[in-house]
């Protein structure tokens, strides 16, 4: 199998990922911060000591400000949930993935919020942060920013518009979801409010983890309430981080798993990863763009930055088709649709069939490349 989904979740996963998820089934099957017990002790270190190894990747400003949560999508739901209250407004750009558009749709639907789509220029930050500009109005109380198209890999100027976000008052959360891992975020220098991480996709942990970097003074209501073995006495969930957004038993082997991620992440280092990824990704485009019957969407990836994904189609086909085709003859393994990001596709015009998505990790090789490749020149209509 030639795994190019790694935009959904990365696979393989890091043998010292497989082992400490392992390891902490083995060892650390306790509840940590609820028992004195040794177990308890041991699994509330392991915590701790990925707490630790994502404050210093992220260069977050304590372990406290560190939430474990499900996904990029809780984290998410979490941030828009926590910060907004009646009548407040948001802006998001064109290229959100629906983990930011649904929770924000439903509350307008329950007439609670409005909000407003900044419309992404590829290519011309200027325009992307004027759109930005002329979004926001008296109401708005936050902007949610993808950091890069899941579909399109475009990169948003991100640091920009959280200037602007800031400039009117404004708070800023960034989707890290496709960035975490493989572009570069610190928060000693970049100001975004909140980050929002799956832990499962650049960081190399497994599914069912993710990250809520908290990057601001503000105390975000929980999305959730329970048990946090803090503060038992209190009705009330307490107004400290990480336990007012962390309630409930913590998942521990995906705690674990993420936490051998980031180090396998360190031991190759983001810049060699993104360089990794990019050729291949630079290296797919050139050959694709000789193939005629090839439709792709954005500029030359050597040309301007961009996250490792691309999308192209094949003319007059459905996406579905070539994925399924890929898969069947050639072991193949890439996604096909709209990627949970709709409004990205009504911005390109693939709506109506949406894109076959490549994305490598660090273990894609040039020769899976040169097979896709092949596959792709070799697809017919009738395939
Ligand atoms: N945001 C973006 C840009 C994504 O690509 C994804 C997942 O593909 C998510 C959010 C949701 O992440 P998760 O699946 O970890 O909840």
């Amino acid at each position: 199998m030639i795994y190019l989904d790694n935009a959904a979740t990365t696979s393989p996963k890091p043998q010292s990922v497989i082992r400490d998820v392992t390891n902490a089934l083995k060892y650390y099957s306790a509840n940590p911060g609820r028992g004195g017990h040794t177990p308890s002790i041991k699994a509330a270190e392991a915590v701790y000591k990925t707490r630790t190894a994502v404050k210093d990747l992220f260069r977050v400003s304590s372990e406290e400000n560190v939430i474990f949560t499900s996904g990029c999508t809780h984290s998410l739901n979490t941030v828009i949930k926590g910060v907004l209250k009646k009548g407040d407004h948001v802006v998001i750009s064109s290229m959100e993935h629906n983990a930011v558009l649904r929770p924000l749709h439903r509350l307008k639907e329950k007439g609670m919020i409005d909000y407003t789509i900044a419309r992404v220029t590829p290519g011309d930050n200027d325009a992307t942060v004027n759109a930005f500009r002329d979004a926001i109005n008296s109401k708005t109380r936050l902007i949610v920013c993808t950091h890069a198209s899941n579909v399109f890999g475009t990169i948003l100027p991100v640091e920009r518009i959280c200037a602007l976000a800031h400039a009117y008052g404004i708070l800023f959360c960034l989707d890290a979801a496709q960035s975490a891992g493989v572009i570069p975020i610190d928060l000693s220098e970049n100001a975004y409010d909140f980050v929002c991480c799956a832990g499962h996709k650049g960081l190399y942990g497994p599914t069912g983890i993710g990250l809520l970097l908290v990057n601001s003074d503000v105390l975000l209501d929980p999305l959730t309430e329970g048990g946090t073995g803090s503060d038992s006495v209190n009705p009330s969930m307490p107004d400290f981080y990480p336990d007012r957004l962390e309630s409930g038993t913590l998942n521990i082997t995906g705690i674990c798993g993420l936490g051998a991620g980031i180090r396998f992440v360190n031991h190759h280092g983001i810049d060699k990863i993104y360089r990794h990824e990019s050729r291949l990704i630079q290296r797919l485009y050139h050959e694709l763009s000789s193939i005629s019957d090839v439709e792709l969407y954005t500029a030359d990836p050597k040309t301007i930055p961009f996250a490792p994904v691309l999308s192209f189609n094949i003319k007059d086909c459905e996406s579905e088709k070539v994925s399924e085709y890929l898969n069947r003859r050639y072991g193949v393994a890439v996604r096909a649709g709209l990627h949970c990001a709709p409004l990205a596709h009504r911005m390109m015009g693939t709506l109506d069939r949406g894109t076959v998505r490549i994305a490598p990790s660090i273990f894609t090789t040039d020769q899976e490349i040169q097979t896709l490749k092949i596959a792709i020149k070799n697809f017919s209509y009738n395939s």
